[in-house]
């Protein structure tokens, strides 16, 4: 199948760490295989590599098979399996887009894997139209990042879909911020999953990081055919999930009430927040968002930046000319939060 022909070639013929424990699921065995200590210190044992449970669990609040699931260690884990999966060093190459999250170009030359970074257009969007002259035989790997960061724009889903229906390699959607899009979360009709219907090589990447509010946990979703998961597996570090990280992020998707709350009040504050920005006549731009951040712009960006941490508030500076230039991103917090800094900025500007 096609899939094949994008793998790296030592990954292809690779049969991956097997553990011990893969070829036994019951219970009350005596565990001598894997050199653990017999002591219960309520992680004693190694965890789950599969994360079965926490698979099922994901895969129900998204509507998703669970054979269709890989979680990393945070997404970024995930865009660097991805990297190494299917990118020879030296020789392939993957497509980037400018301005947008940082990791994929990151992760490309770490690996000593050619990074082709293309400007998105005026509109925020990539060039539709001249986005294949820079793809080649070599290409194996491209990235859309929807909502982008920082824009906060989604870009089309289906020009996307015409883009991975050309593309030589793996086309992969990061909808990190999906939770927070209009038309909404990733089991929408809205999100790229939908496109792995008619292609196999649509890989979707979500988190638990923003709307979910597990940042700290570090997981990661990867949405794949099961052809291409099978191949992530081998290279996937096995216990990539550490226990607890596993049992407390079970327990908090259980409660997919709180979390619905939560989104709506964050894209509420997001309005909120951006009327007040423009508002404040402060900003000669303030740019509409489906994201939990809004990217403001400013000639003297620098100055605020420091008035904002002076007074016990960090903002995140954006400077990427040429598309994008003198930008803070402010990251929607709780009421009181965002009246805090608001607060901040009118006092700033008399
Ligand atoms: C925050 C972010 C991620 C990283 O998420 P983790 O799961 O915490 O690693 C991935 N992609 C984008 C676009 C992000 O902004």
């Amino acid at each position: 199948m096609e899939i094949e022909r994008i793998i790296r070639d030592s990954v292809r013929v690779l049969e991956g760490y097997s553990c011990a424990r893969d070829e036994f699921s019951g219970q009350d065995a005596l565990f001598m295989d894997a050199n653990e200590s017999p002591f219960d210190t309520g992680y004693n044992r190694y965890p789950d590599p599969y994360q079965r449970e926490l698979k099922r669990a994901v895969g129900r609040v998204k509507g998703v098979d669970p054979a269709r699931l890989i979680l990393g260690n945070g997404s970024d884990e995930l865009i660097d399996m991805l990297v190494r999966s299917t990118c020879e060093p030296g020789r392939d190459n993957m497509i980037v887009f400018s301005p947008s999250y940082a990791m994929y170009e990151v992760c490309g030359r770490v690996n000593n894997v050619e990074v082709r970074s293309l400007l998105l257009g005026d509109n925020l969007e990539p060039r539709w139209e001249t986005l294949f002259d820079a793809v080649d035989e070599h290409s194996r790997l491209l990235f859309f990042c929807s909502p982008n960061n920082p824009t906060g724009n989604r870009w089309p889903l289906e020009r996307m879909r015409e883009v991975a229906d050309r593309f030589p390699g793996w086309v992969v959607v990061d909808e990190a911020y999906m939770d927070f899009a209009t038309g909404g979360d990733a089991s929408s009709p809205a999100s790229a999953v939908h496109l792995q219907a008619s292609n196999p090589r649509v890989i979707v990447l979500q988190t638990l990081s923003k709307a979910w509010g597990m940042a700290g946990l570090r997981v990661g979703i990867g949405i794949a055919c099961p052809g291409l998961i099978a191949y992530l597996n081998r290279v996937k570090p096995p216990y990539n999930i550490n226990a607890p990280a596993q049992r407390l992020a079970i327990t908090a998707l259980a409660d997919e009430k709180t979390f619905r709350e939560r989104v709506a009040l964050i894209t509420r504050e997001r309005e909120r927040l951006r009327r007040a920005l423009l508002d404040s006549g402060c900003f000669d731009r303030v740019f509409p968002s489906e994201a939990n951040f809004i990217l403001a712009r400013h000639e003297r960006y620098r100055e605020l930046y420091d008035y904002l941490v002076m007074n016990g508030v960090v903002t995140r500076v954006r400077h990427a000319p040429p598309l994008l230039d003198s930008c803070l991103r402010f990251t929607v917090g709780t009421p009181a939060e965002n009246e805090r800094v608001v607060e901040l900025i009118n006092a700033w500007k008399v």
